[in-house]
Formats: structure tokens, sequence, C-alpha cells
């Protein structure tokens, strides 16, 4: 019987610990944004409101589970790397973001001349919706 116990707790034991990291590595990491000085924090629940530089206390925006694909606001140069399309609210240019799907994350670095946004992304980035106006212009960074 208490052999029973035992092993029933060793399994147990495993079983939590066997679960707990890959558990920890998916826990949804969000990407907030303070809609008055336009900082961006990866955190699992909305962050301290302390100290915006824009003063008084940051305004947190939860913009939507952090993710794989690059989106850019037109309106406010915003580069987010997000599992799907960012919440339109609480833009710090006014109003709603404006996103445009850039593409998926990956090892190449790009930079837009125009509006000097840099991004990591698997290939050429969509020239959709530079915040300077009309298309980006990609220049690949690495070699
Ligand atoms: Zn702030
Ligand atoms: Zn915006
Ligand atoms: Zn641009």
């Amino acid at each position: 019987m208490m052999q029973k116990i035992t092993i029933l707790l060793i399994s147990y034991l495993l079983c939590i610990s066997f679960t707990l990291p890959p558990m920890c590595m998916t826990s949804e990491l969000k990407n907030y944004q303070c809609s008055k000085c336009a900082t961006i924090v990866r955190s699992e629940r909305t962050p301290s409101s302390l100290n915006c530089r824009a003063g008084g206390s940051h305004k947190w925006q939860n913009l939507g589970e952090a993710g794989q694909e690059n989106y850019c606001c037109q309106k406010c140069g915003t580069l987010l790397e997000n599992k799907r399309t960012p919440s339109s609210l609480g833009c710090p240019a006014t109003g709603s973001h404006k996103w445009s799907h850039l593409g998926r994350v990956g090892d190449n670095t790009y930079q837009c001349s125009k509006c000097g946004v840099t991004i990591h992304n698997e290939r050429t980035p969509s020239a959709l919706g530079c915040p300077q106006g009309g298309s980006h212009r990609w220049s690949k960074l690495n070699r």
C-alpha cells in the first residue's frame, strides 16, 4: 500500500517537473504598449505604470499575444512581433493603430531608409504602409 502511494507520488512529481518547463515557455507573453510614450513591453501581465516618460503614469494597452509575425503601424511607426493582427486600440499617434503585416520573423535584418524602422524578417518585408508615407524602402543589413 505504502509502496503504491510512493510510486504515485514519484510519478506525480515527475509529471510536474516534465510539464512545468513547456508550460512556462508557452505561458502567454503579451505585447503591451503605453499609448502615451509608445514604449513596448513583453510581459505576462500588465507592466508597472510608474513614471511614464511622457509624464504621470504609463497607460498600458494589451496589443495581443507575442508571436512570429511582424506588424508595423503606419501611423506611429511601432513595430511588433505578434501572433496575429494586434489590437488597434491606443495608437500613440492618436486614435487607432493602422497595422500592416510585413512578414514572418526571421534571421535577416532589414531597415527602411525612409522611416528608419529595423526589422528581423525571413525575407524582404512587405513595402506596405511606411509611416513616412507611401512604401517602405528596405535595405538588407546582414550579408
Ligand atoms: Zn508611458
Ligand atoms: Zn500606431
Ligand atoms: Zn518605412
